[in-house]
């Protein structure tokens, strides 16, 4: 679990990036994501959080809480400078960015620079987040190009809808990788391998547990 101490004044100066998402499963695009932001932006942590009951994906099938986070610690056990919070599984009802956000900037003089790294299909619909503006002052957007969706737009767009937060919102270029949990869930769906789509200890968890095995 994630902490920041609270009486630690060396926590100034501490920049957070965090990594919102489904994570069913977590794959090699998301943590390529992650690295090339922490690098760029000179992050002391990544701290990916797994959705509990992810408000977008409301009516979707989508795996037990405690399976995504166990695969997603599994994933990072090997880069010392990520990390998993189980914040928005422990909250009771759907939780927001924006209240994942408000939980990681306690504190007064301790408040780490928060970094919200998102995909592009993400962060096209950020006009759509419950208390985006607030969300905006709060956190620095990282938003990472994927393959088939164009962020030329975005910034204009971003304008309009608020003006002067612009800086607020850094688009990142990374090496395509076309890889999705969708595609993952697939392949595993049709006995296909997903050997370095994803960490092997993760490939294994899903094959332990028979995720995405089709039943009956
Ligand atoms: P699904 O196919 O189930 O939607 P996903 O691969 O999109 O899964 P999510 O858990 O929905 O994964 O994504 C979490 C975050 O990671 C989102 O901000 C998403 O845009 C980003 N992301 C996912 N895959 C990639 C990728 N290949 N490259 C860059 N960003 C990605
Ligand atoms: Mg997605």
């Amino acid at each position: 679990m994630f902490f920041i101490n609270r009486n630690n004044n060396n926590a100034a100066g501490m920049s957070v990036g965090l990594m919102g998402g489904t994570f069913d499963p977590i794959h090699m695009g998301h943590l390529v994501t992650a690295e090339e932001a922490r690098q760029q932006f000179d992050l002391n942590y990544v701290v990916f959080v797994p959705t509990g009951m992810p408000p977008h994906k409301d009516g979707e099938q989508v795996t037990l809480p405690e399976h995504r986070y166990l695969m997603t610690t599994l994933a990072v056990m090997s880069n010392p400078s990520f990390y998993v919070s189980s914040v928005e599984m422990d909250s009771e009802g759907p939780a927001y960015t924006i209240d994942t956000v408000r939980h990681f900037s306690f504190g007064e003089k301790e408040i780490p620079e928060l970094f919200f790294i998102t995909g592009a299909d993400a962060i096209l619909d950020i006009f759509t987040w419950k208390d985006y503006e607030e969300l905006l002052r709060l956190c620095t957007f990282i938003a990472v190009s994927r393959p088939g969706y164009s962020l030329e737009k975005f910034r204009e767009t971003l304008d309009k809808h608020c003006p002067g937060m612009k800086h607020k919102v850094h688009l990142l270029e990374i090496p395509a990788l076309a890889v999705s949990s969708t595609f993952i869930r697939e392949r595993v769906a049709l006995g296909k391998t997903i050997k370095y789509l994803t960490p092997e200890p993760v490939e294994q968890y899903i094959k332990k547990h028979g995720l995405y095995v089709p039943t009956g």
